[in-house]
């Protein structure tokens, strides 16, 4: 039984796995990321590789991180969360720990997990949309992993959706992360809540009243409720993740996609909506079978071990 270790790079934290070759994480450990010196991040990674190899034989390490990684999965040339750029993490965390490293896009990792091991089990064509505060992407075809010539594809997030439209962080307008995401549902949310506050009287109520304190769980509890802001909110989410996966659909015919991220946990309120937004605007439709549209199984633990298996593969 191959054993590899797979690190989640968090803003936060640092999450840190033994996997096995079927998947299975079989001891991990957890330590806070010291973000604000990201020159100690490669120290604190090796802490937590050499804790897990102490008595097991492992044969590389993945590291996930989010940002733009080199098409050599060596160097974080861009890493929006820990000020890195053209950090050289391979080098540094492999000499520290003396076993290969590979550094992986988190969302990539993200959809290699779920492709082997997860929802996308079985299926060669695989796209995965991880829905948070923003929007992950990871593209499998022909069961490899697609990074693109230089290792910066998949940023489906950032596809421009809407000419002129919400100003992104990535410095452009109209991504669709910015109608489409968990930032984008709670800026819908409170647009709304603004123009007719008696329409939403039961979300201001459970964010205190206040425009500016509605956050993600204010919107999801506010719908449970049948708040028809809420619920909205919810509607105009789920539209433009539809529009977005019929698109990519047109683009890349993959066999099903996978949707994660934190905005899943709620995904009884839109998963509906984004299957029937896609059905009604995919090309060809009628004519073509479908992709299933389906949540992600593998939850937190993703991006560990997708960077874990991705390791083995060099
Ligand atoms: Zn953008």
């Amino acid at each position: 039984m191959a054993l590899t270790i797979g690190v989640d790079i968090g803003g936060t934290k640092i999450a840190a796995g033994v996997v096995d070759d079927g998947g299975r994480i079989v001891a991990q450990c957890l330590r806070p990321t010291p973000a604000q010196s990201p020159e100690r991040v490669a120290d604190t990674i090796a802490e937590a590789v050499r804790e897990l190899a102490e008595g097991r034989r492992i044969e590389a390490v993945g590291l996930g991180a989010a940002g733009f990684i080199d098409e050599t999965r060596s160097v974080v040339r861009f890493a929006p969360n820990l000020a890195w750029r053209e950090e050289p993490l391979q080098k540094k965390v492999s000499g520290l720990v003396g076993l290969p490293v590979v550094v992986e896009n988190d969302a990539n990792a993200m959809a290699w997990a779920e492709a082997r091991f997860g929802a996308g089990r079985g299926e060669s064509h695989i796209v995965c949309v991880t829905v948070g505060t923003g929007i992950g992407g990871g593209i499998v075809l022909e069961g490899s992993l697609y990074r693109g010539r230089w290792g910066m594809g998949a940023e489906l997030g950032h596809m421009q959706v809407v000419p002129e439209g919400r100003p992104c962080g990535c410095g452009n307008l109209g991504c669709w992360e910015q109608y489409a995401s968990g930032n984008a549902l709670v800026a819908e949310a409170r647009l709304l809540a603004e123009a007719d506050p008696a329409r939403a009287a039961r979300l201001l109520e459970i964010a205190g009243g206040t425009v500016a304190d509605i956050e993600g769980p204010e919107v999801t509890d506010a719908a449970r409720e049948g708040d028809p802001v809420a619920l909205a909110a919810f509607a105009s989410m789920a539209e433009w993740l539809g529009q977005g996966l019929s698109d990519l659909a047109a683009v890349l015919d993959p066999g099903c996609f996978i949707l994660g991220g934190g905005v899943s946990r709620a995904a009884d309120l839109w998963i509906d909506g984004v299957r029937e937004s896609y059905a009604r605007n995919l090309t060809g439709r009628g004519h073509r079978p479908p992709a299933e549209i389906r949540l992600a199984e593998l939850g937190a633990s993703a991006g560990l071990v997708g960077a874990a298996d991705l390791a083995r593969w060099r």
